[in-house]
């Protein structure tokens, strides 16, 4: 049996792992030259408790199941993860009596250890809360990671485990016959296959329109994001939200697992022709400094190092679609939308566990010899001085320092490069060098040579990311 994945975001990338802990070819098509760069790169990056969403749907089916799989997922696969917490700030009594509605929706969720704290308790532990705060919700189970991380990761587990991963190559067509997915067609070639899982975030549409499965249609919502330095380190302890809006849980600020501070998303719905909009615009900035300075007053412009968005899979079902189709074989998993990272690794095994057998009537026989664990590339800020030691002496390059904001190593773009990175951003998502206050500045160049003399190409060959997103043109001197 051949399973085909298409998309390799937190979606397909959980679900290539849960497949590979079974006897079975499984292969994840991604039309990126790297993993995790769709949707899972440009978002909050949280955790989220799982109270939030509306009791009965798909996703609070999922969201609270994902976050409680999260210390051991971080555990197996050695990534960022850190349970910091929640607050929803109210301002005002109407806010208070949507605090509550929160909590009981909290309750129908699973979610049973959500609390109403007064402002005194708030500000023990956020005092750079706006001090006309009256309540919060405390939420202690969400957490914040780093979500292209979590799908490098598990999809380096689980090509260690068989799967079969092809990047830079884009699914074009779907062959169908007589109801039951026969193969899969992409611009390099054409394959047999058995099972096709549709993971293909803000294209999961056309994907499922290519089989012939019953239509749905995505359309995005922008989100814009001010990154800050982590000279602002502190200024909040946890997640710290407003009291929602319709559409979306509002403007936050948050600590970034690394010791930044992020603000934002405001949510503009966009035309479906612009999936591929990551543009920011002045007024979208403006508004959510203007929304962030109201949670937190001490947020500081002067210390932005980056400015971002993302763009949410929203589809007219309003609300995650995830299941067997008509199509015997093909596989939705489509509208994932947030808290699609937080959802993933329960509807990853949902998908394996429950829709494999019970749906298509497959059932996969488990690996005796999975192996659970992948390791994260070295860094100093994980290892003591006698460790790193240790490890300079065996590899003089983990003592050649590359990235000053973020202290990453030669050592460690290479160890990168080995393990996939072929561009300037495959580097930085996998080491965190270029990622910070200098942005590039001072390290950009040294990690194209790097680049260049690794992959044996000439440093204009080197790209920032997508395809044509060339840096050098002529003569430089490193
Ligand atoms: C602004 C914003 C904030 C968010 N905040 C949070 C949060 O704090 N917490 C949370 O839990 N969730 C959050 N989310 C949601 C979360 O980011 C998404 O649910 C998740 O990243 C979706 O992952 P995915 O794998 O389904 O899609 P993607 O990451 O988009 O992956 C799909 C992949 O399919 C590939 N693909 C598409 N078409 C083809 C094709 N024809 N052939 C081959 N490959 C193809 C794409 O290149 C892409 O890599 C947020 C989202 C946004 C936008």
């Amino acid at each position: 049996m051949k399973i085909y994945i298409i998309g390799a975001g937190i979606s397909g990338s959980l679900i290539a792992r849960e497949l590979s802990k079974y006897e079975v070819e499984v292969h994840l098509i991604e039309k990126n030259p790297d993993v995790g760069w769709g949707v899972t790169k440009a978002n909050s990056a949280i955790i989220h408790g799982g109270y939030d969403d509306p009791p009965g749907t798909v996703r609070a089916q999922f969201s609270s199941i994902g976050n409680k799989m999260y210390d051991q997922l971080s555990k197996e696969l050695d990534f960022d993860f850190k349970r910091i917490g929640s607050y929803v700030v109210a301002f005002n009594e109407n806010e208070v009596l949507y605090l509550k509605e929160l909590k009981e929706r909290g309750r129908k969720n699973g979610v049973t250890n959500l609390e109403i704290v007064d402002v005194k308790e708030l500000k023990t532990k956020e005092p750079n809360i706006n001090e006309n705060a009256i309540a919060a919700l405390w939420c202690p189970d969400a957490g914040i990671t780093e979500p292209w991380e979590v799908a490098i990761a598990a999809i380096e587990n689980a090509r260690k485990n068989g799967l079969i991963l092809h990047l830079s190559e884009k699914v074009v067509d779907i062959v169908v016959e007589k109801g039951k997915v026969k193969r899969l067609v992409t611009n390099k070639g054409e394959y047999k296959a058995d099972i096709v899982i549709n993971a293909a975030g803000l294209f999961a549409d056309e994907i499922a329109r290519m089989a012939g499965a019953e239509g749905f249609k995505i359309y995005p919502r922008k989100g814009e994001y001010i990154l800050l330095d982590k000279k602002l380190n502190g200024l909040v302890n946890s997640v710290i939200f407003p009291t929602p809006t319709k559409t979306s849980k509002g403007v936050l600020v948050l600590p970034t697992v690394d010791g930044g501070i992020l603000i934002g998303p405001n949510a503009v719905d966009l035309p479906v022709e612009e999936k591929s909009n990551l543009s920011t615009t002045k007024e979208g900035l403006t508004e959510i400094y203007g929304r962030a300075k109201h949670l937190v007053p001490g947020i500081d412009l002067s210390y932005t190092i980056k400015t971002f968005s993302g763009l949410r899979p929203e589809n007219n079902r309003k609300d995650f679609i995830i299941g067997a189709t008509k199509i015997w074989g093909f596989i939705n998993v489509a509208g994932i939308r947030s808290p699609g990272l937080t959802a993933a690794p329960a509807f990853a095994k949902y998908i394996v566990e429950k829709i494999f057998p019970e749906n298509l009537k497959v059932n996969l026989v488990k690996k005796k010899e999975f192996n659970p664990y992948r390791k994260r590339i070295p860094n100093m800020s994980y290892f003591n001085l006698e460790k790193w030691d240790k490890l300079v002496k065996k590899d003089p390059k983990y003592g050649k320092l590359v990235c000053f904001c973020n202290n990453v190593t030669e050592g460690e773009i290479v160890e990168a490069i080995k393990r996939g990175a072929r561009t300037v951003d495959g580097v930085k998502f996998r080491t965190r060098a270029s990622f910070g206050r200098c942005q590039g500045g001072f390290c950009g160049l040294k990690i194209i040579e790097i680049l260049a003399r690794e992959l044996g190409i000439s440093v204009e060959e080197v790209k920032q990311n997508y395809r044509n997103s060339w840096i050098i043109d002529g003569k430089v001197r490193i």
